[in-house]
């Protein structure tokens, strides 16, 4: 069956490219819509809240900055119109789910670093986002930086 409606989550890095590449191609052999995620991270989690000031001036600049990259990378991509390319606040693997489900997506494609050993333990958004997905995951294998 081929798939009807791809996700793939970006983290606005220079790696996006390979990974919207990857996922573009087999959009545009299957047929399939192809929708593009982001996900901010509240400061506060990212710090584990133990951080003494108020962080939402902070917070609403990372978002307006992230908007802006989103659709810096998405104009690249003609099948991403705004209304298929979603920012959104929280936690990555949490959001991509629920996205996912909520757009009845058949596929997610996450960029991968290959991790192993300490790195590995440490944990990689694309190990948790295949843990638990509500569908297919494929994870774009990415270069090792030299
Ligand atoms: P990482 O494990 O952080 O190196 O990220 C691996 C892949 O997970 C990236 O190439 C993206 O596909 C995805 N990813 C990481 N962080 C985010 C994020 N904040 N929003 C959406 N996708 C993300």
């Amino acid at each position: 069956m081929p798939y009807t409606h791809i996700l793939v989550a970006i983290d606005l890095t220079a790696e996006c490219h390979p990974v919207i590449l990857r996922a573009q191609a087999l959009a545009n052999s299957s047929n399939a819509q192809l929708s593009l995620i982001n996900v901010v991270e509240p400061m506060a989690m990212a710090f584990a809240g133990d951080v003494p000031m108020d962080l939402s001036m902070l917070q609403q600049q990372q978002f307006e900055q992230a908007r802006e990259r989103v659709d810096t990378f998405a104009k690249a991509y003609p099948e991403l119109t705004p209304e298929h390319c979603h920012l959104i606040y929280g936690q990555p693997r949490q959001e991509i789910h629920r996205l996912a489900k909520e757009q009845d997506c058949d596929l997610i494609v996450v960029g991968s670093h290959g991790r192993h050993g300490l790195a590995l333990l440490l944990g990689s958004t694309a190990n948790d986002v295949l843990h638990g997905a509500p569908c297919d995951v494929l994870a774009v294998r990415l270069k090792q930086p030299a």
